[in-house]
């Protein structure tokens, strides 16, 4: 069995002429926490759709726990374990935030989401949607719309919702975007607890937390893999210093 829970090699995808990811081999070791960075346009969210299937790739091979999925669709590889969250907050705001815990774990069961469903039948899902909210420290937030919610607890909610898939990887783009110093360091330790016994691989741009939290970094920049490897030694690169020189 592979040591990689994701592992891709030559992938490329061009939009127009435009190489927004060109030949890339990416490799994240199974149960490690695992950064992408980069400069802004490097194409690390256009990586995240290409591997969680949103988008085609122009060329190239994905292998997801030792699984070719280069043809698979999102909805396969979502069912084979591979969660993402995304940069911008997906949570329905005119549902109370136990509500969206319990429809994202209906999803789950391959059940459409119905807002028209009685009480009664999304009762079923209130106890582990309950138990989900208290990991991610949402105790208490239950009737809260999530549309009042402060955007970091929004965050929370999020994540919830993506850890009620019980994905076996998380794909991160961008978690503490936006988020105020108190909740970067909430959210930072929620992504740690979330990342026992799972793989993560996290986009982020707060270089402090992908330092404490990252195991190995990637970083990108105009679509290729300029340096890999932990925190300490990608920083002190100086092709590193100057691309973000460069932003
Ligand atoms: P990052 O997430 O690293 O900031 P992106 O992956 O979003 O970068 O974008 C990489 C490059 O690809 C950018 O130059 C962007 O403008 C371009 N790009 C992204 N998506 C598309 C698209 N759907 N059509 C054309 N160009 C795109
Ligand atoms: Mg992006």
């Amino acid at each position: 069995m592979t040591v990689y829970a994701l592992e891709t090699s030559g992938l490329t995808k061009q939009f127009a002429g435009f190489t927004a990811v060109s030949d890339v081999g990416l490799r994240v070791r199974r149960h490690t926490i695992h950064g992408l960075i980069g400069p802004n346009g490097a194409g690390k969210s256009t990586c995240f759709n290409l591997l969680t299937k949103f988008l085609a790739p122009t060329r190239g091979t994905i292998l997801y726990e030792g699984a070719d999925i280069s043809r698979a669709g999102p909805a396969e590889v979502a069912r084979m374990g591979l969660a993402r969250s995304f940069q911008i907050s997906a949570v329905f705001p005119h549902l109370t935030a136990l509500e969206n815990v319990r429809a994202a774990l209906q999803r789950r069961r391959g059940e459409s989401f119905d807002f028209w469903r009685s009480d009664r039948i999304l009762k079923r899902y209130d106890a582990d949607a309950r138990a989900l909210m208290a990991e991610v420290g949402l105790t208490g937030w239950e009737e809260t719309l999530a549309g009042e919610m402060p955007y970091g607890r929004k965050r929370a909610l999020e994540l919830a919702t993506t850890l009620a898939l019980a994905p076996k990887m998380l794909l991160l783009d961008e978690p503490l975007a936006g988020l105020g110093q108190e909740d970067v360091g909430r959210i930072a330790a929620l992504i740690k607890r979330a990342a026992e016994g799972r793989t993560v691989l996290m986009v982020e741009h707060n270089l402090n937390v992908v330092a404490s939290l990252c195991d190995v970094i990637t970083v990108l920049t105009r679509g290729k893999i300029l340096a890999e490897g932990d925190y300490a030694a990608v920083s002190a690169n100086p092709a590193v210093q100057q691309a973000y020189l460069g932003e």
